[in-house]
C-alpha cells in the first residue's frame, strides 16, 4: 500500500490518501477540510476512490466528506459510535462553538475488526475508544502501517477532554490494541505533533512519555 499525505485546515490535520499500487484503488482517510488539493492529489496519481474514512467523527477530521463524496462519488464510512455520538447536538456544541458545521451522516458505518478492500490491500479497523466513544485505527498488515488518528501522535497521545473522552480508555486501547502489533509497524497519526511525521510502535513504546508512564 502506497501513502500520500497532506496537512489540511485549521487545525493541521494529516489527511492520508492510501492506495493500492496495481489496481489504483485508493480510500482518503481524514479530509479535515474540503480542500481542492485532496482531490488534485487522486487525479494526479489517477486513483479511484472506493470510500472515505474517519478515523473518528471530529470535525476537523471530516469537514472535507461532502466536498470529496460529491466530486469522487464515494462512500463515506465511520465508526458506529461516533456517527450516533456526534449526532447528538450536546455532544458537537464545542465543534458549533468553533465554526463547523454539522457532520456529514455515514453512508455505512464499521465496527472493530472489520476489513476494508483497497484493491488487493486490506485495511483492518482497530476499534480504540478514549479519544472518542468511536475512535479507531486503521492497520495494514502486508505494509506494516497503522492510522492512528488522534489516539496515537509521534511521543504524545489524544486529548481525552472534549464530550466522550476517557483518558483512561483511551490508554487503554494504546497499551492493549496497539502495542501489541509488530513492533517494527510504522505510526501514521491524525496531527504532526511530534518532532517527526511518523515513528513506529517501538520506538512509541521505548519513547513516548505518556506511554511509559501507564506500562
Ligand atoms: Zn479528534
Ligand atoms: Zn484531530
Amino acid at each position: 500500500m502506497k501513502v500520500e499525505r497532506l496537512i489540511v485546515g485549521p487545525f493541521e490535520v494529516c489527511c492520508y490518501i492510501a492506495y493500492c499500487e496495481k489496481t489504483k484503488e485508493g480510500v482518503i482517510i481524514d479530509p479535515g477540510s474540503p480542500d481542492p488539493r485532496i482531490l488534485d492529489l487522486v487525479k494526479g496519481l489517477g486513483l479511484n476512490i472506493v470510500a472515505i474514512l474517519g478515523t473518528h467523527a471530529h470535525p476537523d477530521h471530516i469537514h472535507g466528506v461532502e466536498f470529496l463524496r460529491e466530486n469522487l462519488k464515494a462512500p463515506y464510512k465511520v465508526h458506529e459510535l461516533d456517527e450516533e455520538f456526534f449526532q447528538i447536538p450536546e455532544n458537537f456544541a464545542p465543534f458549533k462553538n468553533w465554526g463547523f458545521p454539522p457532520n456529514p451522516v455515514a453512508d455505512s458505518v464499521f465496527k472493530d475488526g472489520d476489513i476494508i478492500k483497497v484493491g488487493n490491500c486490506y485495511l483492518q479497523v482497530i476499534h480504540t475508544p478514549g479519544h472518542t466513544p468511536g475512535s479507531c485505527c486503521f492497520y495494514e498488515k502486508d505494509s506494516g502501517i497503522l492510522f492512528t488518528g488522534d489516539t496515537l501522535f509521534v511521543g504524545a497521545v489524544g486529548r481525552a477532554d472534549l464530550p466522550g473522552g476517557d483518558y483512561f480508555k483511551m490508554m487503554n486501547s494504546i497499551i492493549e490494541k496497539l502495542l501489541p502489533l509488530p513492533e517494527d509497524t510504522v505510526i501514521l497519526p491524525g496531527h504532526d505533533y511530534g518532532p517527526k511525521p511518523t515513528s513506529t510502535l517501538k520506538e512509541e513504546k521505548e519513547t513516548n512519555p505518556f506511554i511509559q508512564e501507564f506500562l
